[in-house]
């Protein structure tokens, strides 16, 4: 069978680490393995415009793996065109950058690997939030790129993680672990908005209180997490109207998807000091244009971003994982058991797999 695997390119990096198994030159660890089955895998970063790599390729590839760090982005259009796709595997988690709906149609499977790198995102957004509310990332600028020393300079936008409300929206596989890693802050309260609640026992290890209405939760918390995923009833959730629903001088941190939040009216509010902070580490589109708002941003103390690449859910620990996870579906696939891991289902023969995929979550 022909695998065709849109990964990003990482160049001599990938020679520095081998560790690296995400990269069109490490190819998740899979050539070996597949060629001595007989398949033949084709891997390419070039996934932009109608006469791209992926466009070329995927007109007869069996099987198709992509990552959200560099999505290949398969429209309705790409699909048509796939006459022989069988199964798209995600190497990591959230495959919004696929179109499920003609994927469905076409009783494409679409499977990622779900749970290999929550933590790795749970710990990043600890980070952002303490990078943002103690303004590390100014003050490390100060030292080590400006060469000065003045600590009123950045002391004047810095605070204590203690005490303060944190909210997280959605609070899944990484938005339970984010408040799980928070109680050690000692944080004023924890909320949590979700369409289910937590198990009793879950909501007290972490002494969470479920807020049922979104506006309402966003009006009380100092700082927001947003860990659910990119889906219609999500995408440009955060615009002008419910920002404004935040408290003044609010931070807000974004790990799930960039499309979660409307660019313009975030940076707007970071540089109005609607919101002291954003933060995170995912764009829309990826690569993100070298314009994109959230490179630029700044508050009034020329601070309040921590934005990152795409890197929160691809540490090394987080690539090995999902590698693994990859070579476990597609021996699944070849061996035609398809004895996948239910919770790594997300379509399968037509239908949203979503109880499957929303088992065992915790
Ligand atoms: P998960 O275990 O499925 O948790 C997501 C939670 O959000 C679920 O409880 C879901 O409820 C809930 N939800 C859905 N829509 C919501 C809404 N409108 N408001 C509030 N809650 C909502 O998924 P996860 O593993 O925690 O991952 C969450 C997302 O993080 C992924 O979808 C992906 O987009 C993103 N992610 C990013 C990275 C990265 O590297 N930056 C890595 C991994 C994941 P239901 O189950 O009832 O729908």
């Amino acid at each position: 069978m022909k695998v065709l695997a849109v990964l990003y390119k990482a160049g001599q990096h990938a020679k520095d680490e081998p560790k690296l198994l995400g990269c069109i030159e490490n190819e998740l660890g899979l050539r070996k393995w597949l060629e001595d089955q007989g398949h033949t895998l084709v891997t390419t970063d070039d996934k932009e415009g109608p006469d791209s790599t992926l466009d070329r390729e995927l007109v007869d590839a069996d099987v198709l793996i992509t990552t959200p760090f560099h999505p290949g982005y398969i429209t309705r259009e790409r699909i048509a065109k796939a006459k022989n796709l069988k199964i798209c595997i995600t190497a990591g988690v959230g495959s919004d950058h696929i179109d499920l709906t003609a994927a469905n149609e076409r009783k494409i499977s679409v499977l990622e690997v779900t749970g290999s790198n929550v933590v790795s995102v749970a710990e990043h957004v600890v980070m952002t939030i303490l990078v943002l509310v103690r303004n590390f990332v100014p003050a490390n600028n100060q030292i080590t790129i400006r060469k000065k020393w003045n600590v009123a300079e950045v002391a004047k936008d810095s605070y204590d993680v203690e005490g303060k409300v944190i909210a997280t929206v959605g609070a899944g596989r990484i938005g339970y672990r984010v408040l799980e890693r928070l109680v050690a802050f000692n944080p004023k309260e924890l909320l949590y908005f979700d369409y289910q609640p937590l198990s009793k026992e879950l909501e007290e290890k972490v002494g969470a209180r479920r807020v049922l209405d979104l506006k309402e939760m966003l009006s009380q918390a100092d700082v927001v997490t947003i860990n659910c995923p990119l889906h219609e009833g999500t995408k440009g959730l955060f615009n002008k109207e419910l920002i404004s629903h935040m408290k003044d001088g609010a931070w807000l941190v974004n790990t799930a998807r960039g499309a979660i939040c409307v660019a313009e009216d975030v940076a707007e509010a970071v540089e109005t000091g609607k919101l002291r902070g954003y933060g995170g580490d995912v764009f829309a589109p990826q690569p993100a244009p070298e314009n994109h708002p959230w490179r630029s941003m700044r508050n009034k103390y020329g601070g309040g971003n921590a934005m990152t690449p795409h890197i929160s859910g691809t540490s090394l620990d987080a690539q090995q994982r999902y590698a693994d996870g990859v070579k476990n579906i597609l021996a699944s696939f070849f061996s035609q058991k398809y004895d996948y891991r239910p919770e790594d289902v997300i379509v399968t023969n037509g239908h949203y797999a979503t109880k499957a995929y929303g088992e065992d979550k915790k």
